[in-house]
């Protein structure tokens, strides 16, 4: 029987607390539940941490039958089950790693209508086993996690997302709901296509923090720039400084100690009693600064972190989002605090390069990198730069980044992007970086002479800067969409790029990346 929609929220709100243990919804959590209660497909993203799970699972309670969730994470599912067991929710899970035996039990518990939630790995579900299991059996709905997998855009695409348009054409009637933390316009409409979500609602949260200011400074003595950081706005705060190794994690918190900073450290090379102590000192104790690697933070819920620090450059924008994203969960004012200089970069780099990775895991970590990089040399609002990167636009810059409180010295770099765009386009819109830098630095290098861009009329155009100068505009125009990175990392003019080429836009870049190396040495000291 059709209910109200009011009916329908006490009933999941009922479900909320007699389960969980929850008083209320977050935000949009309300709508999507409703939503996909009443059988309608949804598209939810939010940002991680925001709550997507339970968009599904109350729903799956509320329907009858079984709620059918397709993740491919398969190293969590036995654990997400388990949770989902200790609240007394009947659930389950298939996937590669179960015996035949207990497939048999799972699958003869679906069709005895006797689970409420079913975790299944997407090559699981797409075996025509599973699939005709599934036409047999009470589906409740079908939630989609980690649904920007289905794009070739994105950076995780899986071949099996891919043919999950099976869904749609086997199961018609059956409410869909793709979640997902990572979607720019292109993977987002991907996802409404594979899965044929086109017309269905779509909740689109903003990733937006407003209360954590972000910034980021020059490392020019990391430990000194952090313990003065500490005194002058955070003493007595909690918080979170990451490192890259466990030896700095050692050898910083040692040093803070010393500082008078109740500070302990945490990596994956402590014990799990040692790990235990740090973590619950943090959790329970006032005031308490972890120093950790990433490998601390995961399933931590802890409301008042005032501050994230990074001593060392972590590995992409999700990364920083999601470890800057740890503080300030309380909605109270926080800082995200990094320091990098050139040298991480050429770590970060290089790690990255003598990784055993293939190579086009290697190309997708690089161009991360790279959109990390340009977030840390930008001239502009970084809130709207970490938004943008999630696909989301702002107009506004925020007022609560270093950038907009102590706007850097920036200069008219309009001319410098024409030679490079120019270069871009001379040479047929298909070169790297790497190869527009030479023929603007005039370098006669085999590939440059053997294609003849020596002869071109860019050639050695801009000799006045030098290459750090030249890489450093290039990443800004990628990231500002005037270049466009296609197949084997060749850059191309974009229509945006045409009004900066003819001078009716200009553009702004920092002065700091200007200033040749040397004169930047002598002033550090
Ligand atoms: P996501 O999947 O979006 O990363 P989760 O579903 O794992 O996020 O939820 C993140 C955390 O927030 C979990 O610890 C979860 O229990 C908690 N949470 C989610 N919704 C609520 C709510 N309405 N009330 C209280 N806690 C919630």
């Amino acid at each position: 029987p059709a209910q109200s929609p009011a009916e329908t929220d006490a009933r999941a709100l009922e479900v909320l607390s007699r389960v969980w243990g929850y008083g209320a919804f977050r935000d949009v959590q309300a709508d999507i539940v409703r939503t996909v209660v009443e059988g309608n497909n949804a598209l939810v993203l939010m940002p991680t941490g925001g709550g997507k799970s339970l968009c599904y699972q109350v729903p799956s309670l509320l329907r009858p039958g079984t709620g059918i969730v397709v993740s491919p994470l398969i190293a969590l599912m036995k654990d997400q089950v388990d949770a989902l067991r200790q609240f007394g929710v009947r659930a389950a899970f298939l996937n590669s790693s179960l015996p035949m035996e207990s497939v048999r039990e799972v699958e003869a518990a679906l069709l005895a209508g006797e689970l409420d939630m079913l975790y299944v790995a997407p090559e699981r579900l797409l075996l025509p086993r599973t699939l005709e299991l599934l036409e047999r059996a009470p589906v409740a709905l079908f939630a989609i996690d980690e649904a920007h997998c289905v794009s070739q855009w994105g950076h995780d695409f899986r071949p099996e997302y891919g043919q999950l348009g099976v869904l749609p054409r086997r199961f018609p009637d059956i409410p869909r709901v793709a979640l997902t933390a990572t979607a720019d316009d292109r993977t987002r409409a991907d996802i409404l296509n594979v899965l044929e979500l086109r017309g269905a609602a779509q909740f689109i949260s903003s990733f937006d923090r407003p209360n954590i200011q972000y910034r980021v400074a020059n490392k020019e003595g990391p430990k000194t720039q952090l313990l003065d950081f500490i005194h002058a706005e955070h003493r007595g705060d909690a918080g979170i400084v990451y490192c890259l190794s466990r030896k700095s994690v050692e050898q910083t918190a040692q040093w803070l100690a010393t500082q008078g900073v109740d500070a302990v450290p945490y990596h994956a090379g402590l014990s799990p009693r040692e790990r235990n102590h740090a973590q619950e000192r943090f959790l329970n104790d006032e005031g308490v600064v972890v120093v950790a690697t990433v490998a601390f933070g995961m399933g931590i819920d802890k409301p008042n972190v005032r501050f994230v620090a990074h001593l060392d450059l972590p590995k992409s924008m999700e990364g920083y989002y999601q470890e800057t994203g740890r503080a300030g969960r309380d909605g109270l004012p926080s800082t995200a605090w990094m320091v990098y200089g050139l040298a991480d970069v050429v770590n970060v780099k290089r790690m990255l390069s003598q990784s055993d990775a293939p190579e086009d895991v290697k190309r997708v970590e690089a161009a991360k990198l790279d959109a990390l990089l340009t977030y840390c040399e930008a001239a502009t609002c970084r809130r709207q730069l970490l938004l943008a990167y999630f696909g989301e636009e702002r107009n506004e810059p925020c007022g609560n980044c270093d950038i907009c409180l102590n706007p850097p010295r920036v200069r008219d770099a309009t001319r410098e992007a024409q030679m490079a765009l120019s270069a871009a386009i001379r040479t047929g819109n298909r070169f790297g970086a790497a190869h527009l830098t030479d023929i603007l630095l005039g370098e006669p290098t085999e590939k440059v002479v053997s294609m003849g861009h020596h002869l071109l009329p860019t050639f050695g155009v801009g000799k006045g800067h030098d290459e750090k100068m030249w890489r450093g505009l290039i990443r800004q125009l990628v990231s500002l969409g005037h270049l466009a990175a296609g197949e084997h990392y060749g850059l191309s003019a974009t229509s945006k790029s045409r009004p900066l080429l003819k001078g009716e836009t200009t553009l702004m870049l920092r002065e700091d990346s200007l200033v040749p190396r040397e004169k930047v040495r002598k002033r550090d000291r």
